[in-house]
Order: structure tokens, then C-alpha cells, then sequence
């Protein structure tokens, strides 16, 4: 290999600038290196204060249009005779549940709610509804403003797995965060159904639940479908279905309901988490490969081109792209050590450059410990005393 083919860089990070090796490298469980330039970014979502984010299904706002448009009878052959009044929808005595037109999985939900101002009846009986997740999983919906077990009496007694914001029947919630009868509150909920393979369960699911910005369920795995008194196991069922609200015979109301689906963490099988799949990682890590390599003029031998096919190989050197990072290296590290000292100080950026980029190849199996060319530059490196990010 003749010398005048290789051209060097001097300008510290310039190689970095044009190879995207930073940290840890893809490896079998994850189809992007730690801090990934090539990994695509979160699509843009708008959420100012107060407002609906702008990726959010908007499930009730406040109109009579907006409840028939989005809910109906639970039975969808009864008519949803909930109320609209002043902005918001209501329970109605005998009227039944209701239930979303759309069906969803896992998902952030927001809530705003309020229990009647005309306190009447105790425990159970006093401002009771619930939001069905899934028509499956009770979040409580309560007033469990009097419920106060530091007092004695309690003025409102009741069971703890029943209050607010608990998941009924199972888990209380974490702290009594509610607010005055009357008054409108939040829910913030995250939910994530169980997860079923060939009839077994391999998940719980989840509900992390916010009362009034107050974390009361910290990611709790679900139990059993919600029960009254009995212990209900968890079931296969649907992977999407209505959001439900109950009817418990108090006139609580429900406003700003909005919805935004998340995809499982089960979903994911390319970067990591519970479902990683090898194949799935190797499929993706082959298709960047190729679609970096397809940017590069492999007629030029410098050491851009050279630290531009590190990257393609930090996610399969195989094939072509193997051959070619070779054919670079090889020719790369022949010519390094015919440079003079001189020659290798104007050059450092660039060495110690393309050394840190073997490093991380090395620590992640792409090349191996007796690499010539990470040796190449790790002499130089060593005896000019050049430290190596
Ligand atoms: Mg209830």
C-alpha cells in the first residue's frame, strides 16, 4: 500500500465527527450502541401546560357531541344515559356503566373527576364510581375525603383496598390524596395489560396511578380481575378493549378524559428489555449496517473512510462490509507506522481518535484483543504518552 493513499485528518475530532462508535457497541440484546447517533429519534409531541398532549385521543371534552361521539352503554344495545351537565359527563343511578366506542391496550390515561358536593352515605356509598381498565382492572373512584383512620372514630370508615384511587379488591392506594367533596381531581393512570403466551401467563401487566399529582400506585402487578369480596385470577383476554366507567348509584362526575396508547415493553425486541429477540437485533443491526455502508466512498483511503466502516462493522462485520473495514485497516495501520514523529503529533486527533474507536470494537467482541491495528496505535499512543478517551 502506498503512502500518499492514505490521507489523514489532523483536526482533533474529526474522525468522531464523521463515525458514530461513541459508546458501548451493539450486541446481542441491543440493535444500537449506548448513545447512538443512528438510533431514530422520539417523534415531536406538543404538551403545554393544561393541555391535551397533541398526540392524545381526546375522550370526553365537556360537549354532549364529544360523550355520544366517544361512549355508549356498556350493553350496546341500551342507550348511554349518563348526563352531560356544565361541561361534564355523570353518572346517573341505574343507568349503567358506560364504555368507550374504541377499544385500547396498554396506555397513559388522565382523568379528571368529582365526587357529589351533597355528601350522603358512608364506606362504599358515599361518591362511589370506578374506571375500568380495559373493562378488566378497577381503578376506585371514591370520596375518601372523611376517611381518616387518625381519628377516632373514623368519621368515614372504610376498607383500604376500596378507596380511591386503589386497585380494587387488591392494593390500596399509597396515601389518602383526596380532596373535598365536590371538588375535581386527577388521575394520571399508566397501564399495561398482562402479557400471555400459549395460554400462560409470562406478565402480570401494571398500573402506576397519580391522584392529584400524588403517586398512590407505584407500578403495581396486577393480581386477578377485579372482584368483589372473591379472589378472581388473572384471564387471557382481548388485547384491546373499551375503557369502562362504572355507575355505582352516586352522581359523580367525569371531565378532560384523554387517552394516549404506549406501545408494551413487550413490543419491543430490538433494544433491550423483557422481549429482546436475537434475530430481531441482528435484523436491525444488518439493516444499519448496510444503510451507513452505502454512504461511504470505499475509494478513499483515509481515515474517515476508515472510521466510517468501524461503525458499519460495530453492527455486523460480515460480507462485504467486513472485507472492506479490513482492506482499510490493514492499509491504515502499514502506513501509521511509517510515519515519523513529527508526522504522528500532527496526526494525534486522528490516532488517538481511531484507537478509542478500536477500543470500543474490542470491548464488544468486534475485533479481537490481539488487534494489529489497535496495537499499531496503541505504540504510538504509548510511547508519545497520548491518553485516549
Ligand atoms: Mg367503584
Amino acid at each position: 500500500m502506498k503512502k500518499l493513499l492514505i490521507v489523514g485528518v489532523v483536526a482533533m475530532g474529526a474522525v468522531a465527527a464523521q463515525a458514530g462508535v461513541y459508546g458501548d457497541v451493539p450486541d446481542a440484546k441491543h440493535a444500537w450502541a449506548v448513545h447512538d447517533r443512528n438510533r431514530p429519534n422520539p417523534v415531536k409531541v406538543t404538551a403545554n401546560p393544561g393541555q391535551v398532549p397533541s398526540d392524545a385521543k381526546l375522550l370526553f371534552d365537556g360537549t354532549v357531541d364529544s360523550f355520544t361521539r366517544n361512549w355508549q352503554h356498556k350493553k350496546t344495545d341500551r342507550k348511554a344515559d349518563w348526563q352531560v351537565v356544565d361541561g361534564a359527563m355523570q353518572s346517573v343511578k341505574g343507568a349503567g356503566y358506560i364504555q368507550t366506542k374504541d377499544a385500547f391496550g396498554d396506555c397513559q390515561l388522565h382523568i379528571e373527576w368529582a365526587s357529589p358536593s351533597k355528601v350522603e352515605g358512608l364506606g362504599q356509598g358515599r361518591g362511589n364510581s370506578g374506571v375500568f381498565l380495559m373493562g378488566s382492572y378497577e381503578i376506585q373512584v371514591l370520596d375518601s375525603y372523611e376517611t381518616d383512620p387518625s381519628k377516632d372514630p373514623n368519621p368515614n370508615p372504610n376498607y383500604a383496598d376500596g378507596q380511591a384511587s386503589a386497585v380494587y379488591a387488591e392494593n390500596p392506594p399509597l396515601v389518602n390524596a383526596s380532596r373535598k367533596p365536590g371538588e375535581w381531581q386527577t388521575y394520571d393512570i399508566v397501564f399495561h395489560q398482562p402479557i400471555w403466551k400459549d395460554g400462560k401467563m409470562v406478565w402480570p401487566g401494571s398500573v402506576t396511578v397519580f391522584h392529584n399529582g400524588v403517586l398512590t400506585q407505584d407500578h403495581w402487578e396486577m393480581e386477578g380481575l377485579t372482584t368483589h369480596c372473591n379472589r378472581r385470577p388473572l384471564a387471557p383476554h382481548a388485547t384491546r378493549l373499551p375503557l369502562e366507567f362504572q355507575d355505582h348509584g352516586n352522581p359523580v362526575r367525569f371531565r378532560n378524559v384523554w387517552i394516549r396508547e404506549i406501545p408494551s415493553r413487550y413490543a419491543n425486541t430490538t433494544h433491550g428489555g423483557p422481549a429482546a429477540k436475537e434475530e430481531d437485533v441482528m435484523a436491525l443491526r444488518r439493516k444499519t449496517a448496510d444503510q451507513l455502508f452505502k454512504k461511504i466512498d470505499t475509494s478513499k483511503m483515509d481515515a474517515p473512510t476508515l472510521a466510517a466502516l468501524m461503525e458499519v462493522v460495530s453492527y455486523a462485520k460480515e460480507g462485504v462490509w467486513k472485507d472492506e473495514f479490513l482492506k482499510h485497516a490493514f492499509a491504515y495501520r502499514d502506513w501509521v507506522k511509517t510515519l515519523d514523529a513529527k508526522a504522528q503529533d500532527a496526526r494525534r486527533g486522528e490516532i488517538t481518535d481511531l484507537k478509542r474507536i478500536c477500543n470500543k470494537l474490542q470491548k464488544g467482541g468486534v475485533l479481537p484483543p490481539n488487534c494489529t491495528l489497535a496495537a499499531a496505535l496503541g505504540d504510538i499512543c504509548t510511547k508519545k504518552g497520548w491518553k485516549v478517551r
